[in-house]
């Protein structure tokens, strides 16, 4: 297949460098001229393990090159909206203006025969609305729904191993037998090699992605409400979340208590979700998405608090060593990240704070110059008066508590995602706080 992709960012360029990787012929398009001069020259934009490498690969073979020039799209057959849907600036639902300018410049060089393929996350709504838009401009190309569901950290492995297909078909049989005449063809890899395919219509299609990420940040939010009554109980949250997780009804996985979600999907997700459900006159079906909210939030300002206990009630003057950035590892992706929130409120608040993550330091030092860096975890938490550890990256997870302890001012460390082992860090002279754990 012949397949132009709009949008090159984290899902749009792992998609593009895939796809190629596959056999099809693909066209990376983007607004920013340094993102597509250094995809192609084989950088990445972004840290994501494996993407490198199957970005040189696909450049290699000659079956993908990257764009800023709509009209390269014009010799392709299948195109895929891949651009952000960001909140809007000062309400809760998502920004689709992305969206409509990705739309508005293809539709000069789209064919009849095309087909456009929605990936990006939207409203529902979205896609019957596209469909409009196309044919107000005189287009007849056939547009279908194609939700991505790829983790970050887990990008390419995702993408070419997705554990479901979903396709939003139109209402009309031609344009449906089209839509997913492209579709078969264009994932024949994983269809052959089994991968569910799940089919509706636009809505249910569109439906399938918020209602995916409104029961993961659900289920995050539920094990962290837990973890608020455990600590004004006692009780061992970790303990509780290995009971119920045993349970083959409610599975062990994002059951883990800590700072919360963040990135570039669940919370915008789940605040655009509960806002389209206001305009279609549904407010109170998606009410309880308010309260997960609520408990995200929560639990970031939560561990302001303790540090601030921790360090005798005032920041000034305080050095506080803060490990990871990224809102989870193996990216270095800091959209919404409850890592970042914290340091920033920590140094607002006076404490003179070092921030460490593996691979978003550079981003951190763009974002927030206000925000000292470190090299790694032993720079970060020279002369601390306190450490947390914010993003649960290996290089923490394996960090050798008697060596960190000798470099440290005060060993006190609050371990924001429950992944160090408390009799350890206790046994070399820390004083170990965690999230809902004795
Ligand atoms: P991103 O911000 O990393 O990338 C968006 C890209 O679109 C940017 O490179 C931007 O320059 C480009 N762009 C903006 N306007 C454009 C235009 N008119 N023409 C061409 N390119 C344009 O965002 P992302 O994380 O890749 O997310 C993209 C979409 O995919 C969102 O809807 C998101 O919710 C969804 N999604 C993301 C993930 C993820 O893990 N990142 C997973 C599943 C779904």
């Amino acid at each position: 297949m012949r397949i132009s992709i709009i949008g090159c960012g984290y899902l749009g360029a792992v998609y593009a460098a895939s796809m190629a990787s596959i056999g099809h012929d693909v066209l990376g398009l983007d607004v920013d001229q340094d993102k597509i001069d250094g995809l192609n020259q084989g950088r990445a934009p972004f840290h994501e393990p494996g993407f490198d490498k199957v970005l040189a690969q696909s450049l290699e073979s000659g079956r993908l090159r990257f764009s800023t020039e709509y009209a390269d799209a014009a010799d392709y057959e299948a195109h895929v909206i891949c651009v952000g849907t960001p909140q809007q600036v000062d309400a809760a639902g998502a920004d689709l203006t992305y969206v409509h300018a990705a739309v508005d410049s293809l539709i000069p060089h789209l064919s009849d025969s095309d087909v456009v393929l929605g990936r990006s996350t939207v409203p529902v709504g979205t896609a019957s609305s596209l469909v409009e838009r196309l044919r107000a401009a005189g287009s007849q190309a056939v547009l279908a729904w194609n939700p991505e569901f790829l983790r970050e950290g887990f990008a390419v492995k995702d993408t070419l191993h997705p554990d479901r297909l979903v396709y939003g078909l139109p209402e009309d049989p031609a344009e449906a037998a089209r839509a997913r005449e492209v579709l078969d063809a264009m994932y024949a890899p994983m269809l052959e090699a089994e991968t569910p395919l799940v089919v509706g219509n636009y809505a249910t299609a569109e439906l399938v992605k918020g209602a995916a990420n409104s029961f993961l940040a659900t289920k995050i939010s539920f094990i962290n409400a837990v973890a608020e009554v455990c600590e004004a109980t006692g009780a061992d949250v970790s303990v509780i979340a290995e009971a119920i997780g045993l349970d083959d009804r409610i599975g062990p996985k994002f059951l883990r208590a800590g700072i919360g979600f963040g990135g570039g999907c669940l919370p915008k997700d789940i605040r655009a979700f509960m806002a389209r459900a206001g305009e279609l006159g549904v407010t109170e079906a998606l009410g309880f998405l308010r309260e997960v909210d609520h408990v995200n939030n929560r639990r970031r300002d939560h561990v302001v608090n303790m540090a601030r206990k921790a360090l005798d009630g005032s920041f000034t003057g305080k050095r506080i060593a803060v490990l990871g950035a990224a809102f989870k590892p193996d990216s270095d992706d800091t959209r919404q990240s409850p890592a970042l929130y914290i340091a920033s409120k920590l140094s607002g608040r006076g404490a003179d704070v070092v921030v460490t993550d593996p691979a978003a330091n550079q981003r951190v030092h763009a974002e927030r110059p206000n925000l000292a860096i470190a090299e790694d975890a032993y720079a970060a938490a020279t002369g601390a008066d306190i450490v947390l550890l914010l993003t649960e990256w290996q290089q923490f997870k394996d960090l050798d508590p008697v060596k960190l302890r000798e470099v440290v001012t005060t060993p006190h460390m609050i371990d924001g995602r429950n992944v160090l082992d408390p009799a350890q860090w206790r046994e070399a002279g820390w004083t170990y706080q965690s999230m809902g754990r004795p």
